[in-house]
């Protein structure tokens, strides 16, 4: 069902804690469309969870069988795509330390995703060594599997072109791919790893439940941050939460209708972006801007449209909630998957860095 054996798309998530609306919009989606014509890799990145809680090891233990349910609650199916863990997999950290020679320690420090995090997580200076190097250790995660296609939420994009750069220095130093190559002809002139393409979802960049931050800009929907709706959250959690989000204080403010802003309210993005009836959106966006509706009544209709879309997500997941031991087999099998790939890029990228000395075999049992 496969296209090629070579059409790969690798994504995956960190695990901490459960998949929300965000990630449905921002990448479930996309890989649900493309698990029928592409080879999927699905990384649960495990050792990124330890970049801020190091000391919980437990919890990330059970946020790795969290995110293998909700992707089985979704749709994906062990048997067309591979979901596994990234510890697992030993060929990544190989390929990181490689890849860490090829990149400057000031470009990573510059990559602006790395300075939202530690903004909005609220890191200051106490993250570790291991906190930038997670975003070296991604391009490892993907180019391991040499993909074609990313599918990511736009956060990740600052990601993506470090591993662009990472393919392209590894390409020329390693397999002689001259740099005027145009980027989509990297592999036909005898680099090891292609140039990989982004693939934004839907939305590129849902938005949290919670209040604008420090800069005035609502927040992303983020597993970290308190601020979102999980795929697993029951009727009465989706009620109390979307009842309670933020919305604009202005609107309550407001004396000249015309000062009413939907674009200030995530109520109208979460319509937008979940409520199929665009016509009931467009009404009622035009009766809030003229003080007609209120707060109140969006919201409800908001609450009976998430549990429309949560609710066959919710009963799947119920399911695998009940067989632990599917899930891991699940990620057994996927991660088996996913070495037989790994170990075969960094056996080339070996070759290609003259540092093959000895054939290997990995075994997972
Ligand atoms: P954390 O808060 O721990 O960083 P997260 O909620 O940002 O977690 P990740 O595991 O970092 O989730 O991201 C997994 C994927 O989901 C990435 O491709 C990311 O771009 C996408 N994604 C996460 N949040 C959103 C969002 N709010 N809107 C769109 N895409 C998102
Ligand atoms: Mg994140």
């Amino acid at each position: 069902m496969t296209t090629s054996a070579n059409q790969r798309i690798l994504t995956g998530d960190t695990p901490t804690g459960k998949l929300h609306l965000g990630h449905y919009v921002g990448s479930v989606e996309n890989r649900l469309a493309l698990q029928d014509q592409y080879d999927c890799y699905f990384i649960i990145a495990n050792k990124h969870a330890f970049t801020t809680r190091a000391d919980r090891p437990a919890d990330i233990r059970q946020s790795v069988i969290e995110i293998a349910t909700d992707y089985l609650a979704c749709g994906i199916d062990p048997n067309r795509s591979t979901m596994f863990i990234q510890s697992e997999v030993p060929a990544i950290d190989e390929l990181t330390f490689f890849f860490a020679m090829l990149i400057p320690f000031n470009r990573v420090m510059r990559n602006p995703t790395l300075k939202d995090e530690i903004r909005d997580k609220e890191l200051g200076d106490n993250y570790p060594f291991g906190f930038p190097m997670y975003a070296v250790g991604q391009c490892a995660d993907i180019l391991a599997f040499r993909p074609e296609l990313v599918p990511v939420g736009e956060d990740q994009l600052p990601h993506l072109e470090m591993t662009r750069e990472v393919a392209r220095r590894f390409d020329q130093i390693y397999c002689g791919v001259d740099p005027q190559t145009e980027d989509k002809n990297y592999v036909s002139a005898g680099g090891l790893f292609p140039v990989i393409q982004p693939k934004l979802g839907r939305v590129k960049r849902l938005v949290g439940l919670g209040a604008p931050g420090p800069d005035g800009n609502l927040l992303k929907m983020s597993k970290s941050l308190n601020n979102a709706i999980f795929l697993s959250d029951d009727a009465d959690t989706v009620q109390k939460k979307v009842m309670g989000m933020y919305t604009d204080p202005k609107r309550l403010r407001a004396t000249d209708p015309g000062e009413t802003d939907p674009s200030k309210n995530p109520l109208w993005a979460f319509h937008e972006t979940f409520n199929p009836e665009t016509a009931w959106v467009d009404e009622h966006r035009d009766m809030y801007k003229n003080g007609k509706v209120g707060d109140v009544a969006v919201k409800k209709k908001l609450i009976e449209v998430l549990n429309t879309l949560i609710e066959p997500i919710r009963n799947r997941r119920r399911h695998y909630e009940q067989r632990p031991d599917e899930v891991l087999d699940a990620l057994r099998i996927g991660t088996k998957r996913a070495n037989a790939v790994a170990e075969e890029t960094v056996q080339l990228a070996k070759q290609a860095m003259k540092q093959d000395y000895f054939p290997r075999e990995l075994i997972i049992r």
